[in-house]
């Protein structure tokens, strides 16, 4: 059932919702949003997401670890957690086969109040890691139009607040936004922006989508109509010519400047490191509409990026590659390789060499990736002790490693240099046909409630 009969449309049904069922912590205590507010959510990462009810100098509370935890995603979706990224395979497969499109409505939550000035100093924005160069908002939604065509495009991207209407960012190469960008910067012209803070599982997801399931030429947010169940709603800008989500808890307008460049940075990312201070792209806010009582969403890099990015990219990978090879029955991103570099693909082998079609496959759609490890269905993709005993007793390295040199990689990770870098794919498999050699021992399934136990 689509999140909106189930009532989950904005970010107060979630936090809703998690704190009925019991799977939400709430911080009563004032918390100073510089490094202390991070430094307790680390403490719940991987577990219950967190509100921090009384943040310092701020009237709005703060809330984090939406999907830091892969089972709270489960029973908000209402799906059981392993079949998370198939539920999103399939839903992303009914958009791109007859997508249902948002609609403009003129108003919305997220235009109750319009900020009579502009002063980003008045929200609860946080400064995670202790060398991060300021407060970030970074799970904010940007929406934004193509130049040329029109077409609206949803991402994320991470914006350091240096005044109080002036932003700086980061715009991966590749991106959907930065080509955008750049056709209005070649025309001496701003490419305006809506930055969406605060929205709705549905929402998010459709802004992950990797460009491979959503091409430049499609509006993404129809992704998450089909993810609600009804059409997503949009309301127009109060100062810029580009929608914003009616249900975001703020909502920042603004315009990303041709020509200028102003420094970004560091920041703590979802590799673990810092990205390094630069010159970069630079925003002026020219407007700030928000909720009455707004909660302020934030991410921690970290597990959270690694599941939200590794849902979204296993059901586009398991989605794509399982039609080019049908013996791939699951893929998982890794949190090792930070939900981008390192995908477990299983495979039901049924002729020899598939794993090596695999790998190539999957290679092909995920151009972030820099290991594709191929495993027997009989391995637990999820379980990273498995996988290394399918690389400690299965694989055979003389005949299944395959290197790639030089390759286009992600240029995030340290290990590429000027985006380049090697990819390597390790085929675990069992030769086929199979051989007894191959066959795991296992013992009796046993039900631990006949027996008389004390433990
Ligand atoms: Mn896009």
């Amino acid at each position: 059932m689509g999140l909106a009969k189930r009532g989950l449309t904005d970010l107060q049904a979630i936090v809703e919702f998690l704190d009925k069922e019991r799977l939400l912590a709430r911080v009563h205590s004032p918390v100073d949003p510089v490094h202390t507010l991070a430094g307790i959510a680390t403490r719940f990462e991987g577990g219950k997401p967190v509100l921090f009810e009384n943040v310092k100098g701020h009237p709005f509370p703060v809330f984090i670890g939406l999907y830091w935890n892969r089972d709270g995603l489960g029973r908000l979706f209402d799906v059981p957690t392993r079949e998370l990224p198939f539920y999103l395979a399939r839903t992303v497969a009914e958009w791109q086969q007859s997508p249902v499109h948002p609609i403009v409505v003129p108003h919305g939550p997220a235009n109750e109040v319009v900020e009579p000035d502009v002063d980003l100093s008045k929200l609860p924005i946080p400064t995670h890691a202790l060398e991060d160069g300021g407060p970030y908002i970074d799970s904010a939604v940007v929406i934004a139009n193509d130049p040329d065509t029109g077409v609206r495009n949803a991402s994320i991207c991470r914006f350091l607040v240096i005044g109080k209407d002036r932003l700086t960012c980061q715009l991966d190469e590749g991106r959907h936004l930065r080509d955008y960008y750049e056709r209005a910067e070649a025309r001496g012209r701003s490419l305006q922006i809506t930055i969406n803070n605060g929205v709705d599982l549905s929402v998010h997801m459709a802004a992950i989508v990797p460009a491979s399931a959503a091409p430049i030429d499609k509006d993404e947010l129809g992704i998450a109509s089909h993810l609600l169940g009804e059409p997503l709603k949009l309301i127009p800008g109060t100062s810029v010519q580009v929608d914003a989500v009616a249900t975001a808890q703020v909502v920042i307008e603004a315009e990303m400047l041709p020509k200028v460049r102003e420094p970004e940075g560091p920041f703590a990312e979802v590799t673990g490191y810092y990205a390094g201070r630069g010159n970069r792209w630079t925003s002026r806010v020219t407007g700030i509409t928000r909720r009455r009582e707004p909660i302020w969403h934030t991410i921690l890099s970290g597990k959270e990026v690694w599941n939200a990015v590794g849902l979204l990219g296993e059901a586009s990978i398991y989605q794509q590659v399982s039609r080019m090879v049908p013996a791939v029955k699951a893929v998982h991103l890794a949190h090792g390789g930070c939900g981008f570099y390192h995908a477990i693909v299983s495979v039901r082998k049924n002729a020899e060499g598939i794993g090596k079609n695999a790998i190539l496959a999957t290679f092909g759609v995920f151009p972030s990736l820099k290991f594709v490890t191929v495993v027997d269905e009989d391995v637990d993709i999820f379980n990273m002790e498995d996988v290394a005993w399918a690389m400690a007793v299965r694989l055979r390295p003389e005949t299944g490693i395959i290197t790639i040199p030089e390759a286009r990689c992600h240029e995030l990770n340290p290990t590429t240099h000027g985006g380049l870098g090697m990819k390597v794919g390790f085929d675990t498999t069992a030769p086929f046909p199979w051989e007894s050699r191959f066959t795991r021992a296992s013992v009796k399934a046993v039900n631990l409630a006949e027996f008389e136990i004390s433990a």
